[in-house]
């Protein structure tokens, strides 16, 4: 297969294993988000791939070649860390050139690949300018630059975006993915920002504890979460729980949205995106609460209404606003076609 291929992937730091088991198939030109909460293991996984952490077992094929035991320099990878590690004594062309040159490439196709690099990365005529004279932004373009400079095979970056500045981080995001695409070249990006990976990726692989989650084009982690952390991770949900009363019937929450658990399954969560609950009269809608909070964002309104000691949000644009208040009774709509039913 063209593309990257991770088979049982192993990696035990002592008795812990850091990455437990791991199985993933990446078609070339795929870019991919590795996200999931601190300690969960994802650099340690792309640290596997770039060859800068031997794996306890398992292994590493890539467009059909076995690279495990092959050291970083000979596996055609680019790589960015969140540190950049640009030579600051040198020009923003002599550190996009660096690798080059050290492979003894002639100086007319340096300057000429440089050029080109310049042009991809929207910094035309920068070559002369000292990187120490860079903003954030343009820093973070110069790294990428660097690694693409011998068009790898395979370009892996570990947080790259994350000590940008929110606006700024936003605006990489889309160039960093409009990038990738006019390359074609397979990326994986290690990050915890949710947000950032259902910008960037054709696949998000959600790891925790070690072990893959859900691996799954964006929305369909959004719109069918494996199970209930991942539902929470993504995004914002809301998490009811869902028991079986002493006659195994599902207790309200399941019954009103219609949903039943499956079988052999006593005890669950609904999961409802707050942008599909609906605000409507008392006792029109699936539940009844109280309004308890009101958050005008200008470009939404998000109602927190508390049903029974459980928050439920809703949120809504400024078209479809609820004219609700703080204390009034109201009741909740539940689209069944909207709900998931998920593991705890
Ligand atoms: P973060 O988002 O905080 O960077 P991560 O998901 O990238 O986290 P890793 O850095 O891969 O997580 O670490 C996974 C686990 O392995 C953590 O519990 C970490 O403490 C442990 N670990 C990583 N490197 C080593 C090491 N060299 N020796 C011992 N334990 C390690």
């Amino acid at each position: 297969m063209s593309g990257l291929a991770i088979n049982d992937i192993t990696k035990k730091f002592g008795d812990f294993s850091a990455v437990d088991n791991v199985n993933l198939t990446v078609p070339h030109g795929t870019f991919v988000c590795l996200l999931g909460p601190s300690g969960c293991g994802k650099t340690t996984l792309l640290r596997m791939i770039a060859g800068l952490e031997e794996p306890t077992g398992g292994a590493i094929v890539l467009d059909g070649d076995d690279i495990t035991a092959l050291p970083t320099h000979k596996r055609n990878l680019g790589m960015v860390f969140q540190s950049l590690a640009l030579f600051p004594h040198l020009s923003v062309g002599d550190n996009i050139a660096y690798a080059l040159r050290i492979r003894g490439k002639p100086k007319e196709e340096q300057r000429k690949r440089v050029e080109d690099l310049l042009a991809l990365i929207h910094l035309p005529d920068f070559a002369d300018r000292p990187v120490a004279k860079l903003s954030g932004g343009q820093r973070q373009r110069v790294a990428i630059a660097r690694a693409l400079a011998l068009s790898p095979k395979l370009f892996l970056l570990d947080e790259p975006l994350s000590a940008l500045d929110a606006k700024l981080r936003e605006d990489m995001q889309v160039e960093l993915r409009q990038l990738q695409q006019r390359l074609g070249i397979t990326t994986i990006v290690v990050t915890h920002d949710q947000r950032e990976a259902m910008t960037m990726a054709d696949l998000v692989v959600v790891m925790g504890k070690g072990k893959i989650l859900q691996a799954a084009p964006p929305i369909e982690i959004y719109r069918k979460p494996a199970d209930a952390f991942v539902a929470d991770f993504i995004g914002i949900t809301n998490l009811l729980p869902i028991e079986t009363d002493g006659a195994g019937r599902a207790t309200v929450l399941t019954a009103v949205a219609g949903l039943s658990l499956p079988a052999g399954m006593s005890k669950a969560s609904l999961s409802i995106r707050p942008e599909d609950v609906g605000v409507a009269a008392p006792r029109s809608g699936a539940l009844t609460g109280t309004v308890s909070f009101v958050r005008d964002l200008g470009g939404t309104i998000e109602t927190f209404v508390d049903v029974g000691g459980t928050t439920i949000i809703a949120v809504a644009t400024p078209r479809e606003r609820p004219n609700v208040s703080v204390g009034q009774s109201v009741g909740i709509v539940l689209p069944p076609e909207s709900c998931v039913v998920l593991k705890p």
